[in-house]
């Protein structure tokens, strides 16, 4: 039947992703599925960042590369172990065990026999998933394999025992950009060289002398020019998370709260933005999560 519009609602509405798992409604989903019991809770969420599935981030948990990888295969080989309905299934036996109404023999019994089955049909047809690169080892000359660690991938020495790796191509030219551009940067602790690391954020600095010194600083993105209110930090190009545009600010924020929008290409453009900070001071409040 033909309606009529009786209200246009000028709304803007964002679809939104469900949110991420934190401990506790990671706890809540498992006990909502009925998988699960209060003693196993905390070692399914330790073990899963002990085997490398998920990293926690602010509280959050974010699955990682082998998560995937993991989840996929157990999915595509062994549906029904990881079926929701067989695990919630099987701790209702494990509790009617617990009553006496079942015997834990023919429990077991019913479940090893077939799984025990696929299983060695798998271990025989699933292929051992070995990505090999082009990469010779520096180690043994022969093609290195491509693993998988909590950062990602990784390149390693195909033969058993051997621990020389390897960052993925495409890392090590990031990592040899990174070193060119920050080739003068020194200690801030004891004013040595210092080396590109990577850690869970992302790329940094780290001291060449580490563990020994734990001396640490960001990766910049320079302007080239000193900044013109506290002339000890640089020019460098920041990004506020999400929205919002780059702007450029001084090294030393929040000490020094030096800012302005535009690329300095001179030192005359720097005085000009200097005056204009000066006469416009910044407002007060600062963004959460600005860098
Ligand atoms: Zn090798
Ligand atoms: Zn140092
Ligand atoms: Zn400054």
């Amino acid at each position: 039947m033909k309606l009529t519009a009786e209200e246009i609602k000028p709304v803007q509405h964002f679809t939104e992703p469900p949110p991420r798992y934190t401990d506790a409604t990671l706890v809540k989903a498992l006990e909502a599925e009925g998988i699960g019991r209060p003693s196993t809770y905390a070692p399914t969420l330790s073990t899963i960042q002990d085997r490398g599935y998920v990293e926690k981030l602010e509280k959050k948990y974010h699955p990682t590369e082998i998560g995937f990888v993991v989840n996929d295969l157990l999915v595509e080989n062994f549906p029904e172990i990881v079926d929701i309905k067989f695990t919630s299934h099987i701790e209702e036996e494990f509790d009617e065990i617990a009553e006496g109404k079942m015997k834990w023999t023919e429990v077991c019994r019913e479940f090893y026999g077939p799984f025990k089955k696929n299983l060695d049909e798998k271990e025989a047809s699933v292929e051992k998933q070995v990505e090999i690169s082009t990469t010779p080892c520096p180690h043994c000359g022969k093609p290195m394999v491509i693993k998988f660690g909590r950062m990602g991938k990784f390149l390693a020495c195909p033969e058993p025992g051997v621990k020389v790796t390897l960052p993925m191509p495409e890392e090590a030219a990031k990592i040899k950009e990174l070193e060119e551009k920050t080739k003068d940067e020194r200690c801030p602790i004891c004013g040595k060289p210092m080396k590109v690391r990577r850690g869970r954020f992302g790329f940094f600095l780290g001291c060449t002398d580490y563990p020994k010194c734990k001396g640490v600083s960001k990766i910049w993105d320079k302007t080239g020019f000193k900044c013109p209110n506290c002339k000890i930090g640089d020019v460098v190009l920041k990004k506020s998370r999400g929205r919002g545009r780059p702007f450029y600010a001084c090294t030393r924020y929040p000490d020094c709260t030096f800012i302005m929008n535009k690329k300095p290409e001179s030192e005359e453009e720097l005085r000009a933005a200097l005056k204009h900070w000066q006469e416009n001071p910044p407002k007060p409040k600062v963004k959460k999560g600005e860098k």
